[in-house]
């Protein structure tokens, strides 16, 4: 039972919740994460957002102008067995891009 739990935690990481399907580098289904910190695909989450303005994982307001993108940094390559290294890198790419978000927002939508 338990193991089942994890294997379907490990796949949720490398796929777009709301969809099941990979997130890719660029385009449409591209990696990104909410101001909570949780990954959506771009345009999964666009949908989401538009019909219900909380996050899909854990219902903390969220908003389009708030999201951010993770451009290409490795992170989706990544093997789910290194999930602390990648949880970690999510967060500290997410700080950063919350700082250049203040200085410009993003013209995305
Ligand atoms: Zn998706
Ligand atoms: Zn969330």
């Amino acid at each position: 039972m338990n193991e089942n739990v994890n294997i379907r935690f490990e796949n949720a990481a490398s796929e777009c919740p709301i969809c099941f399907e990979p997130y890719t580098k660029d385009g449409l289904h591209r990696i990104t994460t909410t101001k909570c910190g949780h990954l959506f695909g771009l345009h999964c989450i666009l949908k989401s957002l538009t019909i219900n303005p909380t996050c899909p994982s854990c219902r903390k307001r969220a908003r389009k102008r708030e999201l951010v993108q993770i451009y290409d940094t490795g992170v989706v390559a990544v093997d789910s067995s290194d999930m602390d290294n990648l949880k970690l890198e999510l967060i500290q790419e997410r700080k950063l891009r919350e700082k250049v978000l203040l200085k410009r927002e993003i013209h995305l939508f």
